[in-house]
C-alpha cells in the first residue's frame, strides 16, 4: 500500500536521517531531499548525500523509481545569527551531548520552514525529519510538540495541509538499526555503515562495525552505543 503523496526528507547524509529517507521510500509514491549547506564542518555530509542517494537507488530498485529530485539550500546566513556573533548575550553552555550550543537555537524550525515552502512549490505535503526525543534529547525544537505545533502553524500559513513526520522520534539508536534491517536488510544496513557520515570531526578514516569516524567524538560514541546494543539485542 503506497502513500500517493510526495514526500521531502531533510537528508544531511547523517545515519538518521538515511533511516528516514529509507522509511518514505518504503511508503510514499515520490520521495525528494533536501539539504542545507551551512558552514565547512557539514562539507563531509553533504558529500555523502550524493554517495548514499546513489547506493540506495542502485541496490533498491523500487525505491529509486520513487526517489526524485535532490534540493541543497544554502544557508550561509545562520552563521550571521550564531554564538560567535558579536550580538550574542547568552552563556555559551555544554550540552547534555557535551558539545556547546554554539549553534543556532530553534535550527529545526527554520530547517522545516524553508522545506516547508520548498514542498508547496513541488506539490509535496509531508515533510519527514530524523529529530528524536529518546537518545540526547536537550533540543527543544526537535520535540514532539513542538513539531506538532509546528505542523499546525505551516499548514495555516501555507493554506495547505503539511504533515510533518517524524519516524525516529521515540526510537533508541538501537532501534533505528533494526528500523532499517526491517526496511532493507543486510543490505541497508551495510550502506548506513559504509557511506552515511556521523563524526563531529568530520572524519572518515577508519571503517569500525558501525561506520567511519575517529570513534571518540560524542557522535560516534553514540553511534557506535546504539550499534553494540543492537548487536546484543538480535
Ligand atoms: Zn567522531
Amino acid at each position: 500500500m503506497t502513500d500517493p503523496r510526495t514526500a521531502l526528507v531533510l537528508f544531511s547524509g547523517g545515519q538518521d536521517s538515511t533511516a528516514c529517507l529509507a522509511w518514505a521510500l518504503d511508503r510514499y509514491a515520490r520521495v525528494e531531499t533536501i539539504g542545507f549547506d551551512y558552514g565547512q564542518r557539514h562539507r563531509i555530509e553533504l558529500d555523502c548525500r550524493q554517495t548514499v542517494r546513489r547506493e540506495l537507488a542502485a541496490a533498491f530498485p523500487h525505491w529509486a523509481a520513487r526517489l526524485g529530485e535532490d534540493h541543497v539550500l544554502d544557508l550561509s546566513l545562520l552563521g550571521q545569527i550564531s554564538a560567535c556573533a558579536l550580538t550574542e548575550a547568552r552563556a555559551i553552555e555544554l550540552q547534555r551531548n557535551g558539545l556547546p550550543n554554539t549553534f543556532v537555537p530553534g535550527r529545526n524550525l527554520l530547517f522545516l520552514g524553508f522545506a516547508a515552502t520548498l514542498a508547496y512549490r513541488r506539490g509535496a505535503s509531508v515533510l519527514v525529519g530524523g529529530m528524536c526525543e529518546t537518545d540526547f534529547s536537550g533540543y527543544p525544537d526537535c520535540r514532539d510538540n513542538t513539531l506538532k505545533a509546528l505542523q499546525v502553524a505551516l499548514s495555516l500559513g501555507l493554506d495547505a495541509p503539511m504533515t510533518i513526520e517524524t519516524p525516529l522520534m521515540w526510537l533508541t539508536k538501537a532501534q533505528t538499526w533494526a528500523l532499517t534491517d526491517a526496511l532493507g536488510g543486510e543490505r541497508l544496513n551495510a550502506l548506513i555503515v559504509e557511506h552515511t557520515h556521523t563524526c563531529y570531526l568530520g572524519q572518515r578514516g577508519q571503517l569500525y562495525p558501525w561506520g567511519h569516524g575517529c570513534g571518540s567524538c560524542p557522535a560516534c560514541t553514540l553511534r557506535r552505543q546504539g550499534w553494540e546494543a543492537w548487536q546484543a539485542a538480535r
